[in-house]
Parts: C-alpha cells; sequence; structure tokens
C-alpha cells in the first residue's frame, strides 16, 4: 500500500522552496522580549501610516463588502491610465507586485526556460523561477548593482525572461535612464524584460526614466510598480504592470479576477491623487536617509549609497550578532545573509525618532564592544 509523503506529492520546483521567513509581528516580539515601542525598520514599509484620505475613503467602501469586487478594477485602471498617460488595455492589476511578478513568470515561463537576475536582486525572481522549475541565472553584481553587460552575455537559447530592480532592494543601487534604454533595445524581443520599480517615487523625476513609455516602443517590456512603498498601502495588497496591451491580454487570463479586493481597489484610486501625502513620504524619506548616512559617516561605516527608503549598511561579520543586540534594544532591522550579503544589514527609513532610535541603539552596542 503506498503511503502518504507531501513532500513527494508536491511539484519538484516547490519541494525546493525554502519557507518564506516573515518578521514577526511587532505585539508578539514586545511580549516576547519584554519591551515596549518596538522600532520596525526592518520591512521598507511607510512610516508616515495609512493617509487620512485612504483612510475616510475605506470606511466609507465598508457597507459595500458584501458584493464581490469589479473584476476589471474600472475605476482603479481609469485613475492609472490617465495619471501615467496610458491605454486601460495596457494594464493588470496585482495583488501587490509581488502577485504581478509571479503572473508574468506563469504566464511566460516553463520548466525548459532560463530567467535571468542579478546577485543580490529582489527574492522573489529566484522563487518563482524555481517554483515554474525554469533555471535561475543569477548574474554576479558589479557594485552590488545590476551589471547589464553580464547579464546580456548571459542570454542563451533558453532564456525567456529578465528580471531588473530599479531601484534595487535590498542594495538600493539604480540605473540610470540611458544605461537602462540601451539595455533594453540590446534584449531580442522574444525575451521579456520585467522592470520592477517598487522604489520609483522616491526617485527624482530627473532620474527616474520614463520606463511606462518606452513599452509603445518595446513591446517586450513589462513594468511594475507598487502601492506598498511611497503610497503606503502595504497591508491592503495593491500593485499593477504595464505592458503592450497584447502582454497584457494575456496577463488579465490567467490572473485572478478578484485579486484586488474592494477596498485595495478603493485606497489605490484615492491614494493616486494623494499628492501630499506622496509629497511628504519621499520628504521624511530624504530627511531620514541623510539622518542615517551622517550617522554612518561620523562612525565610519560604509553603506551602499540608495535610491530608494531604506538604507544597506556595511556592519562586519558580526552582523548576524548586531541585528539581535539592536532587537533586544528594541529596533528592528533586516539580516540579507540570505542575499548574499552577510556582512550587511537593511536598514529602512523611519520617522525622524525612529531612525535616531536605531542610531542610540548602534551607539550603545558598538561602544560597549570597543
Ligand atoms: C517591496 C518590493 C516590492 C513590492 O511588493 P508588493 O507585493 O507590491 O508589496 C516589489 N519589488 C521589490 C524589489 C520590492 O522591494
Amino acid at each position: 500500500m503506498s503511503e502518504f509523503n507531501a513532500q513527494q506529492l508536491a511539484n519538484a520546483g516547490i519541494r525546493n522552496l525554502s519557507p518564506y521567513q516573515a518578521g514577526k509581528p511587532i505585539e508578539e516580539l514586545e511580549r516576547e522580549l519584554g519591551i515596549k515601542n518596538i522600532v520596525k525598520l526592518a520591512s521598507n514599509e511607510n512610516p508616515l501610516g495609512l493617509s487620512a484620505k485612504v483612510k475616510q475613503a475605506l470606511i466609507e467602501q465598508i457597507s459595500g463588502l458584501a458584493r464581490y469586487p469589479d473584476a476589471n478594477g474600472f475605476y482603479l485602471k481609469s485613475k492609472i491610465a490617465s495619471k501615467f498617460g496610458l491605454q486601460v488595455n495596457q494594464i493588470t492589476l496585482g495583488n501587490g507586485s509581488n502577485d504581478i511578478l509571479e503572473l508574468v513568470a506563469r504566464t511566460y515561463v516553463n520548466d525548459q526556460h532560463e530567467v535571468i537576475y542579478s546577485q543580490h536582486a529582489f527574492v522573489v525572481y529566484p522563487l518563482v523561477t524555481q517554483a515554474i522549475g525554469a533555471k535561475g541565472i543569477a548574474v554576479p553584481a558589479k557594485n552590488y548593482g545590476h551589471d547589464l553587460e553580464a547579464m546580456l552575455a548571459a542570454i542563451s537559447d533558453r532564456t525567456k525572461m529578465i528580471f531588473i530592480a530599479n531601484p534595487n532592494n535590498p542594495t538600493g543601487t539604480f540605473l540610470s535612464t540611458q544605461q537602462l534604454y540601451a539595455f533594453i533595445k540590446q534584449v531580442p524581443q522574444h525575451i521579456l524584460v520585467v522592470l520592477d520599480e517598487a522604489y520609483s517615487e522616491y526617485v527624482s523625476a530627473a532620474e527616474c526614466a520614463p520606463s511606462m513609455a518606452w513599452v509603445a516602443e518595446f513591446p517586450h517590456l513589462i513594468v511594475s510598480r507598487t502601492f506598498s512603498k511611497a503610497y503606503g498601502l502595504a497591508g491592503l495588497r495593491a500593485g499593477f504592470a504595464v505592458s503592450h496591451a497584447s502582454v497584457a491580454d494575456y496577463l488579465n487570463r490567467l490572473r485572478q479576477p478578484f485579486n484586488m479586493n474592494s477596498l485595495s481597489l478603493r485606497a489605490a484610486e484615492v491614494a493616486l491623487d494623494d499628492d501630499d501625502y506622496l509629497a511628504q513620504s519621499v520628504q521624511i524619506n530624504q530627511q531620514g536617509m541623510a539622518q542615517l548616512i551622517a550617522f554612518c559617516d561620523a562612525t565610519g561605516l560604509s553603506y551602499i549609497p540608495s535610491w530608494g527608503n531604506f538604507l544597506t549598511i556595511e556592519v562586519g561579520p558580526e552582523a548576524a550578532t548586531l541585528y539581535q543586540k539592536l532587537l533586544h534594544a528594541g529596533v528592528i532591522v533586516r539580516p540579507i545573509a540570505g542575499y548574499e550579503l552577510p556582512n550587511h544589514l537593511r536598514v529602512s527609513i523611519g520617522l525622524q525618532h525612529e531612525n535616531q532610535a536605531f542610531i542610540d541603539a548602534m551607539k550603545t552596542i558598538l561602544g560597549a564592544s570597543r
């Protein structure tokens, strides 16, 4: 008689996935460590909290929750289209942009294909690649960022998709408009380029590539955006892809019709109009970045220059110990050994007093060990 074996039953690609290491909720940590007022600078969330306009819209939306959401996301897509100068049929909505990243891979990649991404790039790229059973090609980074020439050179007969994060998480590195444009132009059009721009709102208008407009010239380009960072909606799960209409058509065939719920649809729509909140988010981020950089410079710690809402600091081989000590001092940051950066810690930019809590804890810990 055959026996039940969960491992053997699972698809090969899934069997080899490691479980996602989620951070503990603040409340649970506070109870565990017996401390209060823990500062969380670990997940690149927006430290401003929910926008007041979005909150009001959500309250008004709640009474409609007995109905299914609008499967086409009509109002949100119209808003996105008008804000970014697009056609509605170029847009695919996602339950966060992670949903988009998985959707593009499942629509276009199979187990005969190769997928290219950079070393130290966002963890979801190898994850979705492996889940499908495709072969992931991690191209060694250059100065912690994408080495576009090496990525071009890594293209083979089997290459189907290339993921680029700009800015990248967890390194914060950034590719210029010229570099990106030249790269996309050189990628053969039977290979899709997925440009993940989760942090682009933090990049100045002068530096930010007009990537969505490029889709008209490059039908093999898919741009992904999220509401989780500068728009402050991480808990609601909202993101979208911009592509050639024919690409969006296929993405939308596989997309679950209700992947964005009524609350996230409405919140994202209102967030796109909340220019004050966005401007404040960017300003708080600039100030906090300057605050952390000043501390690093004064302390002699090196860091990777960042275009995102976080700073990745080189703290040396004791990074894991330092992370634990910071935790006990009430500050949660992100160890990134899993990204092949065992000597670094990633610190999300918080409010002024939160950044200061990190700085004070670092001073105490480093002072005690010197
Ligand atoms: C945070 C982040 C995202 C956003 O994920 P969501 O699913 O939209 O919350 C996407 N890409 C990168 C590189 C990120 O760091």
